[in-house]
């Protein structure tokens, strides 16, 4: 059986030269560099800038590794870009800030790569289907069309609706503006969700994947709520759901627990299992954190059989077993809840953000947003005796 391959390789800082060498050592694994980019090509870099936080928050792939993909780029004679669409309200509008604080400025500065404002492109609308129906989906018209080669490279991260953010869901900023997250209206399940993740992946595989684990992130991922955890390693491959595989074994998390896994298997991607994967580098044992702590979601479905995992789904929906909460001593009503809720469900009453949980669709993009660290997600009291239990 031809195995997917993924390369692994262990680095535990972020300075440059460090990182380089051990961007070079990793890819070496699959290749090396050349296999993918050619002299005189044009390269995207697609890192994962969520929104505009700095780098030692583990919200964005780190500049640091975005500068030595676009030298290793520059040095095999090929041109580098670097692009992607942050998610949320007020961002779109200051991207130049998000540039700024993720560090993507000075990396682009220093490598000679240029920085592409995917707001600014053409759109061009894909056709999926979704269900059974066939839907259209905005895409930044200058991903398709504008380069010879992407290379995608995700953070490695858990995420509070779909339990891991990878390879597969950082293709989903290749959608410009506010569209990402109409989307969750429309796909309010994390199963639903997740396979309009991978329809539109499908339209826009990238040639190569390397992965953010340096420093990771654990718990309510993927925005400030998460928290950074020192995982100390680079992944690379050519196949997403491979790489989406290796990071959900790495976590602990079975792959049937992963939804956005589940609907990449089922629309055939990749490998099934970890066993039709070939880990080179550094075995997988060596890359499991001592401790990994799962979003509330994770941890709830990981301690119930595959069959289960529907219905108690739907009853934590019915009986909200999640809810977002505000903190208003660290909320600096900014206002990017209000704006960014897919169906209106956050308000600013009597200078208070306020939550109608009869809206609610329980994306948690609000949490996924806030700059603050002020919207969390609050257990009942029937998930944290399960939690005991388990
Ligand atoms: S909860 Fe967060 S996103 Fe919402 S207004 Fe307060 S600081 Fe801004
Ligand atoms: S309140 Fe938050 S979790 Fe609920 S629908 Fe709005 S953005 Fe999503």
């Amino acid at each position: 059986m031809n195995k997917f391959a993924v390369a692994a390789f262990k680095c535990d800082t972020y300075e440059p030269q460090k990182v380089a060498e051990a961007l070079t050592d990793l890819l070496d694994h699959i290749g090396g560099l050349g296999a993918y980019v050619r002299p005189g090509q044009k390269i995207l870099i697609k890192p994962n800038l969520l929104s505009p936080r700095p780098p030692e928050t583990a919200v964005t792939t780190h500049p640091a590794l975005i500068m030595a993909i676009a030298e290793a780029i520059k040095k095999q004679g090929a041109l580098p870009f670097i692009g992607d669409s942050p998610g949320g309200f007020g961002v779109l509008e200051r991207i130049e800030q998000l540039w700024e604080v993720t560090g993507m400025k000075q990396a682009a500065a220093a490598s000679g790569a240029t920085l592409v404002n995917f707001e600014k492109s053409r759109v061009k609308e894909l056709e999926i289907s979704f269900g059974k129906k066939k839907i259209k989906i905005p895409v930044a018209a200058c991903v398709l069309e504008d380069f010879d080669v992407v290379i995608n490279v995700p953070k490695f991260k858990t995420h509070d609706l779909t339990i891991t953010t990878g390879a597969i869901k950082n293709m989903f900023g290749v959608m410009p503006g506010l569209t990402k997250i109409r989307f969750h209206k429309l796909a309010p399940k994390k199963e639903t969700m997740s396979e309009l993740l991978v329809a539109l992946f499908a339209q826009v595989i990238p040639q190569l994947n390397i992965m953010d684990g340096i420093i990771g992130m654990e718990g309510e991922g993927p925005g400030s709520s998460g928290t950074p955890i020192n995982t100390g390693f680079l992944l690379a491959a050519e196949n997403a759901l491979a790489l989406d595989i290796v990071q959900a074994s790495i976590m602990g998390i079975s792959l049937s627990k992963v939804p956005v896994i589940v609907s990449a298997v089922k629309a055939g991607l990749g490998p099934k299992t970890m066993a039709e994967v070939e880990l080179r580098g550094v075995l997988l044992e060596e890359l499991k954190p001592a401790k990994f702590v799962l979003p509330p979601g994770g941890s709830l479905t990981e301690k119930i059989p595959d069959f289960l995992v529907p219905l108690v789904s739907y009853i934590a929906r019915m009986i909200r077993l999640t809810n977002p909460v505000v903190n208003d001593e660290l909320c600096t009503r900014c206002q990017v809840c209000v704006n960014s809720c897919p169906v209106k469900a956050i308000n600013n009453y009597q200078g208070k953000i306020r939550i109608n949980y009869k809206e609610c669709i329980e994306c948690f993009c609000c949490i996924e947003l806030c700059p603050a660290r002020a919207m969390t997600i609050k257990k009942s009291r029937l998930l944290k005796l399960a939690e005991k239990k388990g």
